[in-house]
Protein backbone atom coordinates (compact mmCIF):
# COMPACT_ATOMS: atom_id res chain seq x y z
CA UNK A 1 0.00 0.00 0.00
CA UNK A 2 1.23 3.22 -0.52
CA UNK A 3 1.94 6.31 1.53
CA UNK A 4 -0.53 8.48 0.66
CA UNK A 5 -4.34 6.87 -1.24
CA UNK A 6 -4.41 7.96 -5.01
CA UNK A 7 -6.54 11.44 -4.84
CA UNK A 8 -8.35 14.57 -6.15
CA UNK A 9 -4.61 15.05 -7.79
CA UNK A 10 -2.79 17.19 -5.43
CA UNK A 11 0.51 15.59 -3.92
CA UNK A 12 -0.59 16.21 -0.37
CA UNK A 13 -3.09 14.73 0.79
CA UNK A 14 -4.58 16.82 4.00
CA UNK A 15 -8.47 15.20 4.30
CA UNK A 16 -8.45 11.34 3.43
CA UNK A 17 -12.52 9.54 4.60
CA UNK A 18 -11.83 5.53 4.70
CA UNK A 19 -15.30 4.06 4.20
CA UNK A 20 -16.62 0.55 4.35
CA UNK A 21 -17.92 -0.21 1.13
CA UNK A 22 -19.87 -3.38 1.80
CA UNK A 23 -22.05 -4.15 5.29
CA UNK A 24 -19.28 -3.48 7.65
CA UNK A 25 -16.42 -5.41 9.26
CA UNK A 26 -14.33 -4.51 6.34
CA UNK A 27 -11.46 -4.95 8.26
CA UNK A 28 -10.97 -0.88 7.95
CA UNK A 29 -9.50 -0.90 11.17
CA UNK A 30 -6.20 -2.02 10.01
CA UNK A 31 -6.42 0.48 7.05
CA UNK A 32 -7.21 3.55 9.67
CA UNK A 33 -4.48 2.27 11.20
CA UNK A 34 -1.65 2.44 8.79
CA UNK A 35 -3.12 5.85 6.82
CA UNK A 36 -2.83 7.20 11.16
CA UNK A 37 0.67 6.53 11.16
CA UNK A 38 2.10 10.02 10.92
CA UNK A 39 -1.37 11.69 10.19
CA UNK A 40 -2.49 14.82 12.52
CA UNK A 41 -5.42 13.69 13.21
CA UNK A 42 -8.52 10.16 13.10
CA UNK A 43 -11.94 11.30 13.38
CA UNK A 44 -15.03 9.35 13.89
CA UNK A 45 -17.94 10.77 12.17
CA UNK A 46 -20.66 8.70 13.07
CA UNK A 47 -21.48 5.61 14.93
CA UNK A 48 -21.25 4.82 18.96
CA UNK A 49 -20.14 1.69 20.85
CA UNK A 50 -21.00 -0.43 17.30
CA UNK A 51 -17.70 -0.13 15.69
CA UNK A 52 -16.17 -3.21 16.84
CA UNK A 53 -12.41 -2.83 15.58
CA UNK A 54 -9.99 -4.62 16.03
CA UNK A 55 -6.10 -3.48 15.25
CA UNK A 56 -2.92 -5.75 15.93
CA UNK A 57 0.61 -4.38 16.92
CA UNK A 58 3.38 -6.65 17.44
CA UNK A 59 1.14 -9.89 17.70
CA UNK A 60 -0.94 -8.15 20.63
CA UNK A 61 -4.54 -7.13 20.20
CA UNK A 62 -6.80 -4.55 20.62
CA UNK A 63 -10.48 -4.42 20.15
CA UNK A 64 -11.94 -1.12 20.31
CA UNK A 65 -15.77 -0.45 20.56
CA UNK A 66 -15.64 3.48 20.37
CA UNK A 67 -12.21 5.28 20.17
CA UNK A 68 -10.71 5.97 16.78
CA UNK A 69 -8.26 3.29 15.68
CA UNK A 70 -5.39 5.41 15.72
CA UNK A 71 -4.95 6.33 19.16
CA UNK A 72 -2.26 3.85 19.46
CA UNK A 73 -0.41 6.49 17.86
CA UNK A 74 0.54 9.47 20.52
CA UNK A 75 1.05 12.41 18.22
CA UNK A 76 -1.92 11.57 16.34
CA UNK A 77 -4.95 13.23 17.51
CA UNK A 78 -8.02 11.05 17.70
CA UNK A 79 -11.35 12.46 17.99
CA UNK A 80 -15.16 11.65 18.45
CA UNK A 81 -16.56 14.11 16.07
CA UNK A 82 -20.46 15.49 16.30
CA UNK A 83 -22.11 13.12 14.65
CA UNK A 84 -20.83 10.23 16.76
CA UNK A 85 -22.80 9.05 20.17
CA UNK A 86 -21.06 8.35 23.15
CA UNK A 87 -21.68 5.26 25.78
CA UNK A 88 -19.71 7.33 29.01
CA UNK A 89 -19.58 3.55 30.59
CA UNK A 90 -17.78 2.26 27.46
CA UNK A 91 -15.71 5.32 26.79
CA UNK A 92 -14.63 5.17 30.23
CA UNK A 93 -13.66 0.93 29.68
CA UNK A 94 -11.75 1.53 26.86
CA UNK A 95 -9.73 4.60 28.43
CA UNK A 96 -8.47 2.34 31.50
CA UNK A 97 -8.27 -0.30 29.07
CA UNK A 98 -6.23 1.15 26.82
CA UNK A 99 -4.07 3.07 29.84
CA UNK A 100 -3.61 -0.60 31.23
CA UNK A 101 -1.51 -1.50 27.76
CA UNK A 102 0.50 1.62 27.96
CA UNK A 103 -1.54 3.22 25.50
CA UNK A 104 -2.20 6.87 27.49
CA UNK A 105 -4.87 8.16 25.92
CA UNK A 106 -3.80 11.91 25.98
CA UNK A 107 -4.63 12.36 22.49
CA UNK A 108 -8.09 12.18 22.89
CA UNK A 109 -11.10 14.54 22.35
CA UNK A 110 -14.69 14.10 22.39
CA UNK A 111 -17.06 16.28 20.63
CA UNK A 112 -19.42 18.34 23.23
CA UNK A 113 -22.19 18.19 20.75
CA UNK A 114 -22.09 14.28 20.06
CA UNK A 115 -25.43 12.50 21.88
CA UNK A 116 -24.61 10.59 25.23
CA UNK A 117 -26.16 6.74 25.00
CA UNK A 118 -27.92 6.52 28.60
CA UNK A 119 -28.51 3.31 30.39
CA UNK A 120 -32.61 3.88 29.72
CA UNK A 121 -31.42 3.67 25.39
CA UNK A 122 -29.54 0.00 25.81
CA UNK A 123 -32.53 -1.05 28.24
CA UNK A 124 -35.02 0.20 25.28
CA UNK A 125 -32.59 -1.03 22.21
CA UNK A 126 -33.06 -5.03 24.17
CA UNK A 127 -36.92 -4.37 24.64
CA UNK A 128 -37.55 -3.22 20.90
CA UNK A 129 -35.19 -6.14 19.67
CA UNK A 130 -37.04 -8.68 22.13
CA UNK A 131 -40.58 -7.01 20.99
CA UNK A 132 -39.93 -7.64 17.07
CA UNK A 133 -39.19 -11.22 17.71
CA UNK A 134 -38.39 -13.53 14.29
CA UNK A 135 -38.75 -9.75 12.72
CA UNK A 136 -35.58 -8.53 14.41
CA UNK A 137 -33.01 -6.23 12.72
CA UNK A 138 -30.27 -7.27 14.56
CA UNK A 139 -28.95 -4.09 15.93
CA UNK A 140 -26.40 -4.63 18.72
CA UNK A 141 -28.50 -3.39 21.82
CA UNK A 142 -25.70 -1.03 22.25
CA UNK A 143 -28.46 1.64 21.90
CA UNK A 144 -27.40 2.83 18.80
CA UNK A 145 -30.83 3.75 17.56
CA UNK A 146 -32.74 4.86 20.31
CA UNK A 147 -29.71 7.46 21.28
CA UNK A 148 -29.99 8.71 17.15
CA UNK A 149 -34.16 8.45 17.30
CA UNK A 150 -33.73 10.81 20.75
CA UNK A 151 -31.57 13.19 19.03
CA UNK A 152 -33.49 13.60 16.24
CA UNK A 153 -36.68 14.03 18.36
CA UNK A 154 -35.47 17.01 19.84
CA UNK A 155 -37.83 17.10 22.48
CA UNK A 156 -37.60 16.49 25.69
CA UNK A 157 -33.73 17.03 24.73
CA UNK A 158 -31.40 14.33 24.57
CA UNK A 159 -28.35 14.57 25.97
CA UNK A 160 -24.76 15.61 25.12
CA UNK A 161 -21.34 15.26 25.96
CA UNK A 162 -20.83 19.04 27.34
CA UNK A 163 -24.41 18.29 29.65
CA UNK A 164 -21.88 15.80 31.53
CA UNK A 165 -20.03 18.32 32.43
CA UNK A 166 -22.71 19.86 34.67
CA UNK A 167 -24.27 17.89 37.47
CA UNK A 168 -27.52 19.69 38.00
CA UNK A 169 -28.04 20.21 34.58
CA UNK A 170 -28.01 16.21 33.96
CA UNK A 171 -29.72 15.52 36.53
CA UNK A 172 -32.52 17.67 35.45
CA UNK A 173 -31.92 16.36 31.58
CA UNK A 174 -32.18 12.59 32.88
CA UNK A 175 -35.34 13.45 34.80
CA UNK A 176 -37.09 15.12 31.65
CA UNK A 177 -35.74 12.11 29.53
CA UNK A 178 -37.35 9.16 32.20
CA UNK A 179 -40.68 11.53 32.23
CA UNK A 180 -41.23 10.27 28.82
CA UNK A 181 -39.39 7.14 28.70
CA UNK A 182 -40.70 5.65 31.36
CA UNK A 183 -44.27 5.97 29.73
CA UNK A 184 -42.70 3.47 27.00
CA UNK A 185 -41.00 1.51 29.17
CA UNK A 186 -43.72 0.93 31.34
CA UNK A 187 -46.77 0.94 28.83
CA UNK A 188 -45.45 -0.44 25.70
CA UNK A 189 -42.98 -3.21 27.10
CA UNK A 190 -43.98 -4.06 30.73
CA UNK A 191 -41.06 -2.84 31.87
CA UNK A 192 -40.53 -1.27 35.56
CA UNK A 193 -39.44 1.77 34.77
CA UNK A 194 -36.29 3.52 36.01
CA UNK A 195 -35.14 6.24 38.78
CA UNK A 196 -33.72 9.07 37.45
CA UNK A 197 -31.32 8.84 40.72
CA UNK A 198 -30.57 5.46 39.82
CA UNK A 199 -29.47 6.49 36.41
CA UNK A 200 -27.09 8.96 37.09
CA UNK A 201 -25.53 7.02 39.95
CA UNK A 202 -25.17 4.42 37.13
CA UNK A 203 -22.86 6.73 35.06
CA UNK A 204 -21.23 8.92 37.56
CA UNK A 205 -18.71 6.74 38.11
CA UNK A 206 -17.67 7.13 34.63
CA UNK A 207 -18.09 10.79 34.67
CA UNK A 208 -14.91 11.66 36.13
CA UNK A 209 -12.51 10.05 33.97
CA UNK A 210 -14.39 10.74 30.39
CA UNK A 211 -14.58 14.77 31.57
CA UNK A 212 -11.24 15.82 30.77
CA UNK A 213 -11.67 14.80 27.13
CA UNK A 214 -15.18 16.62 26.32
CA UNK A 215 -13.86 19.68 24.32
CA UNK A 216 -14.42 21.98 20.89
CA UNK A 217 -13.30 19.55 18.24
CA UNK A 218 -14.63 21.31 15.14
CA UNK A 219 -11.74 23.94 15.78
CA UNK A 220 -9.42 21.04 16.41
CA UNK A 221 -10.30 19.01 13.28
CA UNK A 222 -9.82 22.35 11.18
CA UNK A 223 -6.11 23.12 13.09
CA UNK A 224 -5.01 20.10 11.89
CA UNK A 225 -6.70 20.58 8.14
CA UNK A 226 -4.47 24.44 8.16
CA UNK A 227 -1.66 22.63 9.76
CA UNK A 228 -0.89 20.70 6.57
CA UNK A 229 -1.02 17.60 8.15
CA UNK A 230 -3.43 14.56 7.11
CA UNK A 231 -6.62 13.87 8.90
CA UNK A 232 -8.33 10.89 8.72
CA UNK A 233 -11.80 10.12 8.51
CA UNK A 234 -12.80 7.03 10.22
CA UNK A 235 -16.47 5.46 9.10
CA UNK A 236 -17.70 2.32 11.16
CA UNK A 237 -19.99 0.40 9.59
CA UNK A 238 -20.12 0.12 6.09
CA UNK A 239 -21.93 1.88 2.88
CA UNK A 240 -25.19 -0.81 3.01
CA UNK A 241 -25.53 -0.15 6.73
CA UNK A 242 -26.21 3.74 5.94
CA UNK A 243 -29.73 4.80 7.15
CA UNK A 244 -30.44 5.89 3.82
CA UNK A 245 -28.47 4.12 1.36
CA UNK A 246 -28.73 0.90 2.99
CA UNK A 247 -30.75 -2.18 3.02
CA UNK A 248 -33.30 -0.65 4.64
CA UNK A 249 -34.73 -1.25 7.30
CA UNK A 250 -31.47 -3.69 8.27
CA UNK A 251 -29.26 -0.25 8.73
CA UNK A 252 -27.52 1.42 11.13
CA UNK A 253 -29.04 4.60 12.55
CA UNK A 254 -26.55 7.11 10.90
CA UNK A 255 -24.82 7.59 7.54
CA UNK A 256 -21.58 5.23 7.49
CA UNK A 257 -21.35 6.87 3.20
CA UNK A 258 -18.26 9.14 2.68
CA UNK A 259 -21.20 11.74 2.70
CA UNK A 260 -21.45 11.77 6.51
CA UNK A 261 -17.82 12.41 7.08
CA UNK A 262 -18.68 16.05 5.92
CA UNK A 263 -22.04 16.05 8.02
CA UNK A 264 -21.20 14.51 11.15
CA UNK A 265 -17.38 16.36 11.12
CA UNK A 266 -18.61 20.07 10.57
CA UNK A 267 -15.96 19.83 7.09
CA UNK A 268 -16.99 20.81 4.10
CA UNK A 269 -17.52 18.59 0.55
CA UNK A 270 -15.07 20.00 -0.73
CA UNK A 271 -12.37 20.21 1.80
CA UNK A 272 -12.47 16.44 0.98
CA UNK A 273 -8.90 15.13 -0.98
CA UNK A 274 -9.56 11.22 -1.12
CA UNK A 275 -12.27 8.14 0.04
CA UNK A 276 -10.70 5.42 0.12
CA UNK A 277 -13.29 2.39 0.30
CA UNK A 278 -12.03 -0.72 2.09
CA UNK A 279 -13.16 -3.81 0.54
CA UNK A 280 -12.96 -7.17 1.76
CA UNK A 281 -12.22 -9.91 -1.11
CA UNK A 282 -15.46 -11.33 -0.37
CA UNK A 283 -18.77 -10.43 1.21
CA UNK A 284 -20.07 -11.10 5.04
CA UNK A 285 -23.16 -9.76 6.92
CA UNK A 286 -24.58 -9.66 10.16
CA UNK A 287 -28.10 -9.98 11.16
CA UNK A 288 -30.94 -10.23 8.69
CA UNK A 289 -31.49 -8.45 5.26
CA UNK A 290 -31.19 -9.58 1.81
CA UNK A 291 -27.68 -11.28 0.64
CA UNK A 292 -27.84 -12.16 -3.13
CA UNK A 293 -24.14 -13.95 -2.77
CA UNK A 294 -24.46 -15.73 0.34
CA UNK A 295 -22.63 -18.94 0.98
CA UNK A 296 -24.68 -21.46 3.02
CA UNK A 297 -22.63 -24.38 2.41
CA UNK A 298 -19.15 -25.53 3.35
CA UNK A 299 -17.52 -23.09 1.18
CA UNK A 300 -18.78 -20.35 3.06
CA UNK A 301 -18.06 -22.44 6.09
CA UNK A 302 -14.81 -22.11 5.28
CA UNK A 303 -14.90 -18.59 4.60
CA UNK A 304 -15.97 -18.00 8.39
CA UNK A 305 -13.66 -20.11 10.06
CA UNK A 306 -10.37 -18.42 7.87
CA UNK A 307 -11.51 -15.22 7.80
CA UNK A 308 -12.55 -15.40 12.07
CA UNK A 309 -15.86 -14.13 10.55
CA UNK A 310 -17.28 -13.51 13.89
CA UNK A 311 -18.37 -10.05 15.50
CA UNK A 312 -16.52 -7.92 17.90
CA UNK A 313 -18.56 -6.24 19.69
CA UNK A 314 -21.53 -9.29 19.82
CA UNK A 315 -19.43 -12.56 18.99
CA UNK A 316 -22.02 -13.43 16.56
CA UNK A 317 -21.22 -15.28 13.66
CA UNK A 318 -21.14 -13.73 10.24
CA UNK A 319 -23.16 -14.72 6.69
CA UNK A 320 -20.00 -14.85 4.22
CA UNK A 321 -20.26 -15.23 0.65
CA UNK A 322 -18.48 -13.98 -2.82
CA UNK A 323 -17.63 -10.93 -3.70
CA UNK A 324 -20.49 -9.10 -4.82
CA UNK A 325 -19.36 -6.76 -7.94
CA UNK A 326 -22.57 -4.97 -7.94
CA UNK A 327 -21.93 -4.18 -4.53
CA UNK A 328 -18.96 -2.69 -5.15
CA UNK A 329 -19.37 -0.64 -8.12
CA UNK A 330 -22.72 1.04 -6.46
CA UNK A 331 -20.31 1.56 -3.16
CA UNK A 332 -17.64 2.87 -5.25
CA UNK A 333 -20.08 5.60 -7.03
CA UNK A 334 -21.75 6.52 -3.65
CA UNK A 335 -18.58 7.25 -1.92
CA UNK A 336 -16.81 8.55 -4.96
CA UNK A 337 -13.95 6.37 -3.93
CA UNK A 338 -10.46 7.37 -5.42
CA UNK A 339 -9.21 3.94 -4.48
CA UNK A 340 -10.03 1.09 -2.78
CA UNK A 341 -7.92 -0.88 -0.32
CA UNK A 342 -8.84 -4.76 -0.63
CA UNK A 343 -8.65 -6.65 2.74
CA UNK A 344 -8.25 -10.34 3.33
CA UNK A 345 -7.49 -11.58 0.26
CA UNK A 346 -5.45 -14.23 2.01
CA UNK A 347 -8.93 -15.77 2.95
CA UNK A 348 -8.99 -17.11 -0.01
CA UNK A 349 -6.10 -18.74 -0.60
CA UNK A 350 -6.62 -22.70 -1.62
CA UNK A 351 -9.74 -22.61 -3.40
CA UNK A 352 -10.07 -23.84 -7.16
CA UNK A 353 -12.36 -21.40 -8.38
CA UNK A 354 -13.11 -17.84 -6.90
CA UNK A 355 -16.49 -15.97 -7.77
CA UNK A 356 -17.50 -12.33 -8.29
CA UNK A 357 -21.01 -11.45 -8.85
CA UNK A 358 -20.73 -8.88 -11.63
CA UNK A 359 -24.22 -8.21 -11.98
CA UNK A 360 -28.02 -9.62 -10.57
CA UNK A 361 -30.74 -11.08 -12.41
CA UNK A 362 -34.01 -9.24 -11.71
CA UNK A 363 -37.35 -10.39 -12.87
CA UNK A 364 -35.59 -11.47 -15.83
CA UNK A 365 -33.14 -8.15 -16.53
CA UNK A 366 -29.31 -7.68 -16.10
CA UNK A 367 -28.71 -5.60 -12.94
CA UNK A 368 -24.97 -3.84 -12.66
CA UNK A 369 -26.06 -1.50 -10.20
CA UNK A 370 -27.85 -1.48 -7.07
CA UNK A 371 -31.28 -0.83 -7.54
CA UNK A 372 -32.25 2.39 -5.32
CA UNK A 373 -34.83 0.33 -4.09
CA UNK A 374 -33.12 -2.19 -2.04
CA UNK A 375 -36.43 -4.36 -1.65
CA UNK A 376 -35.75 -5.44 -4.98
CA UNK A 377 -32.48 -6.99 -3.71
CA UNK A 378 -34.58 -10.43 -2.03
CA UNK A 379 -35.18 -11.55 -5.52
CA UNK A 380 -31.65 -10.70 -7.08
CA UNK A 381 -30.46 -13.81 -8.90
CA UNK A 382 -26.47 -13.14 -8.89
CA UNK A 383 -24.63 -13.46 -12.11
CA UNK A 384 -20.94 -14.35 -11.37
CA UNK A 385 -17.73 -14.69 -13.56
CA UNK A 386 -15.67 -17.76 -12.72
CA UNK A 387 -11.74 -17.26 -11.75
CA UNK A 388 -9.39 -19.47 -10.89
CA UNK A 389 -7.99 -19.35 -7.69
CA UNK A 390 -4.25 -20.13 -6.14
CA UNK A 391 -2.75 -22.71 -4.44
CA UNK A 392 -0.45 -20.78 -2.38
CA UNK A 393 -0.61 -18.60 0.96
CA UNK A 394 -0.45 -14.64 0.39
CA UNK A 395 0.26 -13.89 3.94
CA UNK A 396 3.69 -13.46 3.05
CA UNK A 397 3.80 -11.65 -0.02
CA UNK A 398 4.53 -7.77 -0.16
CA UNK A 399 4.55 -6.71 -3.82
CA UNK A 400 2.42 -6.68 -6.53
CA UNK A 401 4.97 -8.80 -8.53
CA UNK A 402 4.88 -11.67 -5.71
CA UNK A 403 1.06 -12.32 -5.78
CA UNK A 404 0.17 -15.31 -7.66
CA UNK A 405 -1.29 -14.35 -11.46
CA UNK A 406 -4.46 -16.17 -9.91
CA UNK A 407 -4.74 -13.56 -6.94
CA UNK A 408 -3.11 -10.67 -9.34
CA UNK A 409 -5.89 -11.03 -11.75
CA UNK A 410 -8.57 -10.99 -9.05
CA UNK A 411 -7.34 -7.97 -7.47
CA UNK A 412 -7.50 -5.81 -11.22
CA UNK A 413 -10.54 -7.34 -11.60
CA UNK A 414 -11.98 -5.61 -8.43
CA UNK A 415 -10.29 -2.44 -9.51
CA UNK A 416 -11.82 -2.53 -12.84
CA UNK A 417 -15.49 -3.10 -11.07
CA UNK A 418 -14.87 -0.53 -8.63
CA UNK A 419 -13.56 1.69 -11.27
CA UNK A 420 -10.43 3.23 -9.39
CA UNK A 421 -7.28 2.24 -8.72
CA UNK A 422 -5.96 -0.39 -6.22
CA UNK A 423 -4.05 1.20 -2.86
CA UNK A 424 -3.46 -1.69 -1.57
CA UNK A 425 -3.84 -5.03 -0.37
CA UNK A 426 -4.12 -6.70 2.53
CA UNK A 427 -2.96 -10.54 3.15
CA UNK A 428 -3.11 -11.08 6.77
CA UNK A 429 -3.62 -9.15 10.30
CA UNK A 430 -0.84 -7.70 10.74
CA UNK A 431 0.42 -3.96 9.99
CA UNK A 432 3.21 -5.37 7.76
CA UNK A 433 1.17 -7.90 5.82
CA UNK A 434 0.33 -5.50 3.02
CA UNK A 435 0.93 -5.71 -0.54
CA UNK A 436 1.44 -1.86 -1.47
CA UNK A 437 0.58 -0.86 -4.94
P1 LIG B 1 -13.53 -3.36 10.82
O1 LIG B 1 -14.60 -3.07 11.81
O2 LIG B 1 -13.92 -2.96 9.43
O3 LIG B 1 -12.19 -2.83 11.22
O4 LIG B 1 -13.39 -4.93 10.74
P2 LIG B 1 -13.22 -6.00 11.92
O5 LIG B 1 -12.23 -5.49 12.91
O6 LIG B 1 -14.54 -6.47 12.40
O7 LIG B 1 -12.65 -7.21 11.10
C1 LIG B 1 -11.40 -7.25 10.69
C2 LIG B 1 -10.74 -8.50 11.28
O8 LIG B 1 -9.97 -9.09 10.29
C3 LIG B 1 -9.81 -8.20 12.41
O9 LIG B 1 -9.74 -9.29 13.30
C4 LIG B 1 -8.48 -8.00 11.71
O10 LIG B 1 -7.35 -8.26 12.53
C5 LIG B 1 -8.58 -9.01 10.61
N1 LIG B 1 -7.94 -8.64 9.37
C6 LIG B 1 -7.80 -7.40 8.82
N2 LIG B 1 -7.19 -7.49 7.62
C7 LIG B 1 -6.96 -8.81 7.40
C8 LIG B 1 -6.38 -9.55 6.32
O11 LIG B 1 -5.97 -9.00 5.31
N3 LIG B 1 -6.34 -10.91 6.45
C9 LIG B 1 -6.81 -11.57 7.54
N4 LIG B 1 -6.73 -12.90 7.56
N5 LIG B 1 -7.36 -10.90 8.58
C10 LIG B 1 -7.42 -9.56 8.51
Amino acid sequence: MGDNPPGKGSSKMPATVVVGAQWGDEGKGKITDILAEGAAAVVRYQGGSNAGHTVVVNGDEFKLHLIPSGILHEQTLCIMAAGTIIDPICLRDEIQGLRERGVTCSNLRVSVNAHVIMPYHLLLDGLQEDARGRGSIGTTRRGIGPTYTDKTARKPRSIRMADLLDEARLRTLIGEQLAHKNLIIEQAYGHRPLEPDAVFDEIAPALEVVRPYIADVRGTIREAMDGGGEVIFEGAQGTFLDLDYGTYPYVTSSHPVAGGACLGTGVGPTEIDAVVAVVKAYTTRVGSGAFPTELTDEVGDGLRERGSEYGTTTGRPRRCGWLDGVALRTAADLNGATAIAITKLDVLDGLDTVRIAVAYEIDGERVERMPENLDALSGARPVFDDMPGWQQSLSDTRTPEELPEEARAYVARMAEIANCPIWGVSVGPSRDQRVRY
